[in-house]
């Protein structure tokens, strides 16, 4: 099994108080659990000063989304360098919200993932079915284009430097979660997809992670799965003790 990754995506909630004491109470308890890597993506304007608290402690800094053009003209962006500058490590890229919310295209998130790359930061790359999509019986069609798409024109090694995470939109913040059946099957398709696309080597070593009302009581069986490398954690990563205790279940 891979070291699993536990990510925080902490999306639009939180102050600079709440937001600090958080990163603390995270770095805290990972120190004591050190069989899994960790990772929070705080909004983009306390990246900082969480970078900050997290310093010395096993929790990585990403963020939540960036934009692809290196400087300039691009009022309200940030690019990939200044995440770096900042600390970051990680970027979330094509989330379900940005994809469905802001209207954010295969096109835009290929383009992101490549600056990322080129920034050398992991990017997080999400794919994920709408439930009518899923009721249609057409998940894994939607995935595999979400997945050409968003890695489109990437070297293998490329591939192998990204993140995949599968989110089925009709889990996530719903409560409702995927069965670890449900998740293996999709995971277990795009494993197979990254192997074909690519080579069986990087798709036995890509990290691929489920994401979708995961919770310490279904963090066990979720990841207990063959394809399941670790989760991408929406609410309750919004608590330390949430956060720890998916860790500490999939650890268990
Ligand atoms: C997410 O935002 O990526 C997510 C999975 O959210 P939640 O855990 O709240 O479903």
């Amino acid at each position: 099994m891979k070291r699993p990754l536990i990510a925080g995506n902490w999306k639009m909630n939180l102050d600079r108080k709440a937001a600090l004491a958080l990163a603390v109470g995270v770095a805290d308890g990972a120190k004591e659990q050190g069989d899994v890597d960790w990772l929070v993506c705080p909004p983009s304007v306390y990246l900082d000063a969480v970078g900050r608290e997290l310093a010395n402690s096993p929790v990585s800094l990403g963020a939540q989304n960036a934009y692809h053009e290196a400087n300039g003209a691009f009022t309200g962006e940030l690019s990939m360098a200044m995440l770096t500058d900042v600390g970051c490590r990680y970027v979330i890229l094509g989330h379900s919200e940005r994809r469905h919310v802001l209207g954010e295209t295969n096109e835009d998130i290929q383009r992101k993932v490549a600056a990322a790359l080129d920034a050398g930061l992991t990017p997080i790359v999400c794919v994920g079915e709408l439930l009518e999509e899923r009721d249609a019986g057409r998940t894994i069609e939607v995935v595999s284009a979400q997945f050409d798409g968003s890695l489109k024109d990437l070297s293998a090694e490329e591939v192998h430097a990204c993140v995949l995470a599968y989110e089925p939109v009709w889990a996530i913040g719903t409560g409702r979660v995927a069965s670890p059946e449900q998740a293996q099957e999709v995971h277990s398709d795009l494993r197979k997809l990254v192997a074909d696309r690519y080579n069986s080597g990087v798709a036995a070593a890509v990290r691929i992670l489920y994401g979708g009302s995961v919770k310490p009581g279904n963090a066990g069986d979720l990841l207990g799965q063959t394809d399941i490398d670790g989760a991408l954690v929406g609410g309750a990563s919004l608590t330390a003790e949430d956060f720890l205790g998916i860790g500490r279940a999939v650890a268990s």
